[in-house]
C-alpha cells in the first residue's frame, strides 16, 4: 500500500523545536496534512516516542519510534527503530554517550518533556544537542543490531550533515538510504557521494514549527503497516526515488 510519510519531525524536547510542538499538536496537524506515517525525531533522545505513538494512534496514524543522533562529528543521522522498546533503550544509550554540557535554556530553548495529557512533567538538564560520542562509521551497525536503521539526515545541507563534515558519504559507513531536503539537488549529490548511486532517498519536512508541517507530498510502498515493515520498505526502497 501506498502511504504518505515525514520522517523526521522534531517537537518541544529538542531545544530548537517550538513550544507548540506538543505530541498532541504534531500528530494532529500530521492528521490534517494527510499523513499516513509520521516520526518524532528528536535530537539524541526518543523521549516522547511513546507518547506521540499514543497520539498516533488516536489519529489512526501510524508512528515510527526515531530520533535525530548528533554524532562524534557532529553529524546528524536519522534513527528509526522497530519499536518503542528499542527505541528507548537505545536512548539510554545516547544519553550515556553525551558530553555533559548543560542546556542553557534562555539560549538555546527550553527541552520539555511532556505526558500523555500534553502535559509538561519534566526538562531535560543536558544539552541534547552537544554531540554524543558515537561515530558515523558505527551507527549502521547499531541500528542494524536493533533491527532498525541509520540514515545520513539532510545531506544536501552544508552544516551537522555528513558531507559537511566528512566530505561525503564513504563506502565503509554502509548506508543504505539516505535523507534529501526538499531543495536538495539530487544529481549534484550523486557526483559528491557516489557510494549513495542507485540507492534510494526520502524527503522530510525537519519541522521545528507546527507550520512547517506541509500537507502530504512524499510515500512509500509498504507491504506491513508497521514500524517494522517501513523499515523494510526503506531499506528495499519499495516506491522510492533513487540516486
Ligand atoms: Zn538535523
Ligand atoms: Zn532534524
Amino acid at each position: 500500500m501506498k502511504l504518505y510519510y515525514d520522517l523526521h519531525i522534531h517537537s518541544c524536547l529538542s531545544p530548537c523545536g517550538d513550544r507548540q510542538m506538543t505530541p498532541a499538536n504534531i500528530a494532529g496537524m500530521a492528521f490534517l496534512a494527510g499523513l499516513d506515517i509520521a516520526a518524532v525525531a528528536d535530537h539524541n533522545t526518543a523521549r516522547h516516542c511513546r507518547v506521540f505513538a499514543a497520539w498516533a494512534e488516536r489519529y489512526g496514524m501510524l508512528a515510527v519510534p526515531a530520533l535525530e543522533l548528533n554524532t562524534r562529528e557532529d553529524a546528524h543521522i536519522l534513527c528509526l527503530f522497530p519499536d518503542l522498546e528499542s527505541a528507548e533503550d537505545f536512548d539510554v544509550f545516547v544519553h550515556s554517550r553525551l558530553p555533559g554540557i548543560k542546556n542553557r535554556p534562555d539560549f538555546f530553548g527550553e527541552q520539555l518533556i511532556l505526558d500523555e495529557d500534553d502535559q509538561i512533567v519534566g526538562r531535560e538538564e543536558l544539552l541534547l544537542t552537544a554531540g554524543a560520542d558515537i561515530s558515523v562509521y558505527d551507527i549502521a551497525e547499531l541500528m542494524e543490531q536493533r533491527g532498525g536503521i541509520a540514515i545520513p539526515a539532510h545531506i544536501d545541507r552544508p552544516a551537522n550533515s555528513v558531507p559537511a563534515h566528512l566530505g561525503f558519504i564513504a563506502e565503509d559507513m554502509h548506508f543504505d538510504i539516505s535523507e534529501i531536503t526538499r531543495q536538495g539537488d539530487a544529481d549534484a549529490l550523486l557526483v559528491q557521494n557516489p557510494a549513495l548511486a542507485g540507492k534510494p532517498y526520502i524527503t522530510n519536512s525537519d519541522a521545528h514549527y507546527l507550520h512547517d508541517l506541509p500537507d502530504k507530498e512524499y510515500s512509500i510502498e509498504v507491504q506491513e503497516r508497521t514500524p517494522a515493515g517501513v523499515i523494510v520498505a526503506l531499506r528495499a526502497g519499495f516506491g522510492l526515488s533513487r540516486l
